[in-house]
Order: structure tokens, then sequence, then C-alpha cells
């Protein structure tokens, strides 16, 4: 494969609720929406089992469409059964669009060369990626909150685009009964856990940087720029990376859809280090899976705090950034 890797984009997609319903600036719903209209299949990942799993799916075309979610912070299984659908599409000449995490797209690629499949056929699309959580993980936290909520989980989003602003990231959770729950990310024990659990492969992961990387185009939060500069939007804005030239093509494709601004490349991934580097495990976060296997989720997230950290942590948004806690702080400092 010839890659071309000095160029980046930024950009959104025009279509506002698809915008929207994306964790960034929705690259991945517009490139779903123009293969399936082009008369080419898509395989990507969905949650399953109402919320409580994820798998990859093969989508033939807009009708059968699932919801596509944004990002789910664990891994979806790869089925033996999807594996041979794509081993028979790819046998039938048919043209592919697959989007995933980079190692299984490492793995969808791999497959393809195997299989002496017309990879030009195959337009494969690789996430910039923190990491995933081990799904126990998860499990542990929709397991606490369906129990604190006392139904089921009915909708459920790792990056809800509350009030339309993409940052700061929410978790949204709905249940049957009608209840909501909706909090920063990283004010919940499902976000503190993803900042110090990941899967043991996050740590030594093979498929970062350029030339690692087994896609024709990478995409990522772009996060450098603002209201004024081309191609950001505060509703989420893309980082597109295209590698090759069919990548650069299917992007052309989607010009009428998607706004885009080309960009420095070092830039934009300098500020965004899972492009390059793999997460690093530290003593805090080997002490917090033992923690958790040992004692739950709870117990784990209470421990990786100090006692002051955890209260503040624990408080409701509007004590945290009240101006309040902040003299109470600095008066108890003022005194000590
Ligand atoms: C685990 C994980 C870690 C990430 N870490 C970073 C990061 O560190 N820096 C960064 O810039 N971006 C990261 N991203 C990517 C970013 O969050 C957005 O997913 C990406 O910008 C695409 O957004 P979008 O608006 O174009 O796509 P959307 O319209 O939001 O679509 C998301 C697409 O991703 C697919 N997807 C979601 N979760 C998974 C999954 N678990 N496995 C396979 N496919 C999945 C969906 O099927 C969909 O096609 C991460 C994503 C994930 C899933
Ligand atoms: S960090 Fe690497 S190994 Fe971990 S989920 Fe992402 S691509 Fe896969």
């Amino acid at each position: 494969m010839n890659r071309i890797n000095e160029i980046a984009f930024c950009g959104y997609c025009h279509d506002q609720s698809l915008l929207k319903a994306s964790s960034s600036g929705g690259m991945a719903r517009v490139l779903i929406d123009y293969y399936l209209r082009n008369e080419a299949l898509v395989y990507c990942a969905v949650f399953a089992n109402n919320y409580h799993e994820a798998k990859y799916v093969r989508i033939e075309n807009v009708k059968e469409k699932p919801d596509i979610p944004g990002s789910i912070y664990f891994h979806a299984k790869i089925t033996r059964e999807i594996i041979d659908a794509f081993i028979e599409d790819l046998g039938n000449k048919k043209r592919i669009l697959i989007i995933g995490l980079p190692c299984d797209i490492a793995l969808f690629y791999g497959i393809c060369k195997k299989e002496n499949g017309q990879s030009e056929l195959v337009l494969f699309v690789d996430l910039i990626c923190h990491g995933t959580i081990p799904k126990t993980i998860y499990d542990s936290y929709l397991a606490y909150i369906e129990k604190r909520a006392k139904a089921s989980i009915i909708k459920f989003s790792f990056r809800y685009k509350k009030a339309g602003y993409w940052l700061p990231v929410y978790m949204h959770a709905a249940f049957e009964n009608g209840k909501v729950l909706e909090r920063q990310l990283y004010l919940t024990e499902l976000g503190r856990a993803y900042e110090l659990c990941l899967n043991e492969g996050c740590y030594y992961c093979k498929y970062k940087g350029d030339d690692q990387r087994c896609s024709d185009i990478t995409i990522g939060d772009y996060r450098l720029g603002n209201r004024e500069s081309e191609g950001y939007n505060s509703c989420g804005t893309s980082l597109i990376l295209p590698h090759t030239n069919k990548g650069i093509e299917a992007l052309n494709c989607l010009k009428g859809t998607f706004v885009y601004s080309r960009i420095d490349k070092s830039h934009a991934i300098g500020s965004n280090v899972s492009y390059f580097e793999s997460t690093m495990e530290t003593k805090s976060r080997i002490q917090f899976k033992k923690n958790f296997k040992e004692s739950g989720l709870l117990i784990a997230v209470r421990r990786s705090f100090s006692l002051k950290e955890y209260l503040i942590w624990l408080m409701p948004d509007w004590v945290r950034y009240s101006k309040l806690l902040k003299y109470i702080l600095l008066f108890r400092s003022h005194f000590r």
C-alpha cells in the first residue's frame, strides 16, 4: 500500500442531527451513509443486547441501518459469522466500508490479504484509540446504575452532547421507568475506570503512528480549533487523516455533506498522543485493576482518590464549579 502521511483535515457534517448523534464531527456516520447509498456494504460496531454488549455487524442498505453509536469504550465482539460474511463478500468482489478500532481493522485487513481479496474494493477506516476498558468494568457499572434506578437501561451513550455541545464529555443513560442519568463522563465511576484501567494489550498497542496502521483513513477528535477557526464546530469536529489515494478519493466524494479544512498534521496529532503512543501502565493503574478484581468497581474508584479528592469528585457539578467551593477551600488553606 502506498502511504500518504502528510495530509490532515478537520471538519464536521452539515446535517445537524447526524452531528449531534456522533462523537465528534460525524465523519464515520457520513461515510457509512455515503457507502450505503452507493450500493456498497458496511461493517461497523453497534450496541447489542440492550446496550449490554457491542458487536460488529454487516449492513446492506440504508433501510436496514441500525442505530450507529458514538464511541463505545469497550471492545466490540467480532463473531465467526461476521468473519465468514466478510470473506464471502470479498469473494463476491463487493465494495465494502469497514470502520473500527485499529487492532480490529488490522484483523480484517489481514483476512483480506490472506483470502487474496481485492483490497482496492475495501475502504479501511480506523479510529484514533486511547484504549478500551475490560468488559467486566462496563458490566459492573451498568449493573450498579440499573440497580440504583430500579429499572433496565433503554439507551446508553459514553459521549453525549449535552445541549448540543461537544465538550465537556457527558455520559447519558435512560431507563425503562423514565429516569435519566446524565453526568460528565470523567465524574462517573465508569469514566474514572476508563482513566485508570485499560485492557492489557492497550498498554502495548502495535497500531500507533502512521505506518503501523492498516487503514486508508484514520479519524479522531479535533480539539484545537475555536469558534473562529475554519472547519471547527462546537458541536463536534473530526480530525481526518487519509493515508492512501483510496482514502483521499473517498473523502472527495463527501464534499457536499461534510465541511473540510486542511490543517497542519504535526500540530493536530501533537495534541492527540493516542495517535502515536500507547497509554502507559502506571502503578496506580495496576493497583486499580487489583482493587477492582478483589473488591469491585465502587471500592476501586474510592481507593483511587485521597479522601479530599474523593469528596470533591462526588460533589454535584453546581457545587464543584460554584464560587462558594473556591472560597471554602481558600478559607481552609488560609487557617491551616
Ligand atoms: C475506544 C475508543 C477510544 C478512542 N480514543 C480516542 C482518542 O484517544 N483520541 C481521539 O481523537 N479519538 C478517540 N476515539 C475516536 C473518537 O472518539 C470518535 O469515535 C471518532 O472521532 C469518530 O467520531 P465521528 O463523529 O466521526 O464518528 P461517529 O459518528 O461518532 O461514529 C463512531 C463510529 O465508531 C464506531 N465505533 C464506536 N465504538 C467502537 C468500538 N468500540 N469498536 C469499533 N468501532 C467502534 C461506530 O461503529 C461508528 O462507526 C476513540 C474511540 C473509541 C471507540
Ligand atoms: S489501544 Fe490498540 S489494542 Fe487497545 S483497543 Fe485500541 S487499537 Fe486495540
